[in-house]
C-alpha cells in the first residue's frame, strides 16, 4: 500500500522562493571585488535569481545544460544557485585557484556553455578563452561601467556584464516542475593525481542535504542566526549553506576575495555573525590576528571547522580564549559534503575539559542520512571500539555513486563509497580520521597517525603549519620527518620542538628529524599538498643514514 502524502519533488527552486516568502528583508551582505560592502535581501536575489532564468531561456541554454562560475563568495554567485540550477541548468562551480590548463580541461570535460566569472578572474579568462569552444557566452560578474575599464586593453569575443544580461530580464518566471533526480550542480574534486573528477548533485540530494546541514547537532542554523561562510562557493557549494540558509532564513554574510585575518575579522564583527565555516588555514590567520591585536568576537558562538584535521591548539584558542565554540566536521566533495558533525552527547556535559577535547578532536558523528563502517585489508568490517583503524566506507542519499561521465573506475564497493580515509569509529558512533590512505605512515609494521604528530607541533606556540610525512628508511620501512613554517617573529630549534613531543605520543612516533621551511604547498582548496611536498623533499635524508 503506498502512503497518501503529496507527490512534490525536493527542488532547488522552492528554497528561493521559500526564502522570498518568509525571510524577505533578511540582508545578504557582500564583500565586492568592486571594493565596497554591498547589501541586497533574500527578496532581491530571488527576483534577481529569476531574471538570470530568463536570461539563460534567451540564451538558449538548455535544460541540463551547465552554467559555470568562476568566483568568489557573494550575492551575484548566491544568485547563480537558484537561477541557473531553479531553471533546469547545471551549475559548475569551477575552483579558480586551479591552474589555467586543469581549468580548460574542467570546462571542455563539462562541456560548459556559459561561463560566468567575477573581474578578479579576468586573466584567467583572456587566458584560456579560446581553448573552450563550448563556451558560447562569457559573463562578466559585474556592470557595464566595471566592464568597461576591465576591458580597456582589449575585450574577447561574446563577452557581456551580468548586470547587463539579466538587467532588462522580467523578475517573474515560472520555475520548471523538474524531476527531483534531475542534476542540479556540480563539482570536481582537487584531483591530486590524475585528472579531475565530478560529483554530480541532484536537487533531491542538495535538499536532503540542506535539511540535515541545518539541524542542531550539525550547523545548528536558525533565522536568529548571521552566517559567515568563508569555505568557498566553488568548493562543494560552500558545504551547502546558501541552500540551508534558504530554509532557515539566516542573515548571510559573503567575504569575496578577501580571506586575510583583518578582512574577515571586519566582517566578523560588523555584521554580528553568530556562525561561521571554514577550513584551519583560514582560522589560523583569523586568530594570529586576533591575538595581535588583542581583538575578541563576542558575538560569534561557533564555528564549523573541517576540510583538514582541525588542530587541538586551534579548538583551545576559540574556546578558551574567545569563548566560541568549535565544532569539527568531515566530508567529501562525493559527499555533498557533510559526512560527520563533532557535537557532544549529552552523557559528556559534565566530563572534564581535557576528557571533553579527546572527543572534539574526533571528526565526529554520521549525519542521519550517512552510513558508515571502517573495515580491515580482507573487507570484513571492524569492531567500533575506537581504536581499529581500517578504510572508511560511507553510504546515503547524498554520496554519489559514480563521477560524471563515468570517469574513472566505478566508485562503489558493494553499494558502499570508500573514502580513502583511514578512520576509527569508537563506541558512542564518534568517527576519528587518521589519515588519507596515502598519507600514512608505516613504520616497523605500525601505522603512525600524520595527524597526531601534525597536532602536537601546532600546539608548539612558534609553530603556524606542520605537515608530517613518511621518509624511507631501511630498517623500518618508513620513519616520519615533520615539516614546519614558523610564527612571522618566533624561533623554536629542531631539539626543542622534538624535546616537545615527549610524553605526547609513544617514542617510536616521535619523528626523527624537523625540517623548517618558509612555505608548505597548499592545494587549491586550502590543503596541504604532501605530494609536492615530498617533491620538494627530493634530496633529504633521515638523519643518521
Ligand atoms: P575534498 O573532497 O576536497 O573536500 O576533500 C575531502 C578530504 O578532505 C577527505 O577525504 C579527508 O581526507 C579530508 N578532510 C575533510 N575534512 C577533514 C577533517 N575534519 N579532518 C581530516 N581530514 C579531513
Amino acid at each position: 500500500m503506498l502512503g497518501l502524502m503529496q507527490d512534490r519533488p525536493l527542488l532547488i527552486s522552492d528554497l528561493i522562493e521559500h526564502a522570498q516568502r518568509h525571510h524577505g528583508d533578511v540582508e545578504i551582505v557582500s564583500r565586492r571585488v568592486e571594493g565596497d560592502i554591498h547589501r541586497t535581501t533574500y527578496r532581491e536575489a530571488a527576483g534577481r535569481a529569476r531574471q538570470l532564468a530568463n536570461a539563460l531561456d534567451g540564451l538558449g541554454v538548455g535544460q541540463g545544460e551547465r552554467v559555470a562560475s568562476l568566483a568568489w563568495n557573494g550575492y551575484r554567485h548566491f544568485e547563480m544557485y537558484f537561477g541557473v540550477s531553479g531553471s533546469g541548468r547545471v551549475l559548475h562551480t569551477v575552483n579558480p585557484r586551479l591552474i589555467p590548463e586543469q581549468i580548460v580541461w574542467i570546462v571542455n570535460h563539462a562541456e560548459d556553455r556559459v561561463l560566468c566569472f567575477d573581474m578578479t578572474f579576468w586573466p584567467i579568462v583572456k587566458a584560456i578563452h579560446d581553448q573552450c569552444p563550448t563556451v558560447k557566452r562569457w559573463v562578466a560578474l559585474c556592470d557595464d561601467a566595471h566592464l568597461a575599464q576591465l576591458t580597456a586593453a582589449g575585450g574577447i569575443p561574446n563577452l557581456v556584464s551580468y548586470e547587463a544580461l539579466i538587467g532588462a530580464q522580467p523578475s517573474t518566471y515560472a520555475w520548471p516542475v523538474l524531476d527531483e533526480n534531475s542534476a542540479s550542480s556540480m563539482c570536481y574534486t582537487s584531483g591530486t593525481t590524475g585528472h579531475p573528477k565530478a560529483a554530480l548533485y541532484s536537487h533531491k540530494s542538495t535538499i536532503l542535504h540542506a535539511y540535515a546541514a541545518a539541524l542542531p547537532d550539525v550547523m545548528c542554523l536558525s533565522a536568529r542566526d548571521s552566517v559567515l561562510p568563508v569555505v568557498p562557493m566553488f568548493h562543494v557549494n560552500a558545504w551547502g549553506i546558501p541552500y540551508s540558509a534558504c530554509a532557515v532564513g539566516c542573515k548571510l554574510v559573503f567575504p569575496g576575495a578577501a580571506l586575510d585575518g583583518k578582512s574577515v575579522f571586519e566582517l566578523l564583527d560588523t555584521e554580528g555573525v553568530t556562525f561561521a565555516a571554514g577550513v584551519p588555514t583560514v582560522w589560523q590567520m583569523l586568530l594570529t590576528h586576533m591575538a595581535q591585536n588583542g581583538l575578541k568576537l563576542p558575538k560569534l558562538g561557533r564555528t564549523v571547522i573541517g576540510g583538514s584535521a582541525c588542530p587541538p591548539a586551534m579548538i583551545d584558542a576559540f574556546r578558551l580564549e574567545h569563548g566560541v565554540d568549535v565544532l569539527h566536521a568531515w566530508g567529501m566533495t562525493e559527499m555533498s559534503p557533510l559526512g560527520t558533525l563533532c557535537t557532544l552527547k549529552n552523557k559528556h556535559l559534565d566530563l572534564p575539559e581535557a576528557e571533553q577535547m579527546k572527543i572534539r578532536l574526533k571528526q565526529g558523528r554520521s549525519i542521519f542520512g550517512v552510513d558508515m563502517k571502517v573495515v580491515g585489508p580482507d573487507g570484513q568490517e571492524l569492531p567500533w571500539d575506537g581504536k581499529s583503524a581500517g578504510d572508511l566506507l560511507v553510504r546515503g542519499p547524498w554520496i554519489i555513486r559514480d563521477y560524471y561521465r563515468g570517469e574513472g573506475a566505478p566508485p562503489l564497493v558493494d553499494g558502499w563509497f570508500p573514502t580513502g580515509d583511514v578512520a576509527t569509529i569508537d563506541a558512542d558512533g564518534f568517527m576519528q580520521i587518521t589519515d588519507r590512505s596515502k598519507d600514512v605512515i608505516k613504520s616497523g609494521g605500525e601505522w603512525i597517525s600524520s595527524i597526531d604528530v601534525e597536532n602536537i607541533a601546532m600546539a608548539h606556540p612558534a609553530v603556524l603549519m606542520a605537515a608530517c610525512v613518511g621518509m624511507h628508511h631501511p630498517k623500518w620501512d618508513e620513519r616520519p620527518i615533520v615539516v614546519v613554517v614558523k610564527k612571522p617573529g618566533a624561533e623554536v630549534t629542531r631539539e626543542a620542538l622534538l624535546a616537545f613531543y615527549e610524553g605526547k605520543i609513544a617514542k617510536w612516533q616521535v619523528p626523527d628529524d624537523v625540517v623548517f621551511v618558509d612555505a608548505i604547498p597548499l592545494g587549491a582548496t586550502g590543503k596541504m599538498q604532501k605530494v609536492k611536498l615530498r617533491e620538494q623533499l627530493a634530496g633529504y635524508r633521515l638523519p643518521g643514514l
